[in-house]
């Protein structure tokens, strides 16, 4: 059956702000999704190379970002999306198991709990990870190092406490023909070194940093696949919307209550809004109504979309 490529071009353009956030944010991101993947919708690929691995494929999610003086519960960016596509790759047959910082491990048992997810949630400080090969291992809002091996907040900071560094990981998967994915948003997360010179032009704040390394933010780690986003939850839920449309499944996709549920809950944790650096209603200083549009937007054009195959069907 030949795909229709229309509505995950929409899927792309939602993930990357178009109509959500300033037009010049959405723009900044659309040119490093159409680096990621000159040829078609870049939700379209990735969703398809994840269906390709057919039932029982193993995949490892990670998330978290925590930096002890000013997010040391982690933040809210990130585990919202991980534990919505895990879910949608159970949903699938597939077998997902999330690893994050044991900051955040806590807050992340809790959101995939609420969601229904019913998914592993595991600490990158386990011995056990570095002898894993997964069929799949995708890194959502995961801090990466840059060329001088720092790993950055957006804004200049080196991490040195906190977040775990899963680059080395990623590397070795990559290169041994791993399936990897990157969802992120300011480039300094894992996946952007698939394309950090571009990064470094289109987004001149991140070719420098505050803290002496001379490196500036973009991570140096790249990943098969690379999926930039205007936040980076929305890029997780856009994958899982394309999964849904893929599959008919619309309940591989967030719901607008779910998202009010699981943001809710991420304040009450001390998981932050990681700009804001506090507990809101909000994620990446993006007002938490705004990502209910995001999410209701997402849910009208794979609704819309698969209603209109079934007209198709019924015609044929
Ligand atoms: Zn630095």
């Amino acid at each position: 059956m030949r795909i229709d490529a229309s509505p995950f071009a929409q899927i792309d353009s939602i993930v990357a702000g178009r109509g959500f956030v300033d037009s010049s944010t959405s723009a900044r991101i659309e040119r490093l999704q159409d680096a990621a993947a000159p040829a078609g919708p870049l939700c379209l690929s990735i969703a398809e190379a994840l269906r390709s691995l057919g039932p029982d494929g193993d995949v490892l999610l990670f998330t978290g970002f925590v930096v002890p003086e000013r997010m040391p519960h982690g933040e809210n960016d990130g585990p919202l999306g991980t534990v919505v596509l895990a879910r949608a790759l159970k949903r699938l047959g597939l077998r997902p198991e999330i690893w994050t910082d044991p900051q955040v491990l806590d807050t992340t048992a809790w959101l995939s709990a609420e969601c229904g997810a019913n998914v592993g949630v595991r600490s990158l400080d386990s011995p056990h990870l570095k002898r894993r090969i997964p069929s799949v291992a995708i890194a959502i809002e995961k801090p990466g190092r840059n060329r001088r091996g720092v790993m950055h907040t957006f804004d200049g900071v080196a991490i040195e406490a906190g977040s775990i560094s899963v680059d080395d990981l990623f590397e070795r998967w990559t290169s041994d023909g791993v399936l990897t994915v990157g969802i992120g948003d300011r480039g300094n997360e894992i996946g952007f070194g698939r394309i950090a010179d571009i990064v470094r032009a289109v987004l001149p704040e991140a070719a420098t940093c505050q803290c002496g390394c001379g490196g500036g933010v973009v991570a140096e780690t790249p990943t098969r696949w690379l999926l930039p986003s205007a936040v980076s939850n929305w890029g997780a839920y856009g994958l899982a919307a394309a999964l849904a449309l893929l599959s008919g499944d619309v309940g591989c996709m967030v719901r607008p209550s779910e998202e009010t549920r699981m943001l809710q809950i991420a304040a009450l944790r001390g998981c932050v809004d990681g700009v804001r650096r506090r507990g809101t209603f909000g994620v990446d200083a993006v007002r938490g109504g705004v990502c209910l549009d995001v999410v209701r937007t997402l849910e009208r054009v794979v609704g819309d979309a698969l209603e209109g195959n079934e007209q198709k069907n019924a015609c044929a």
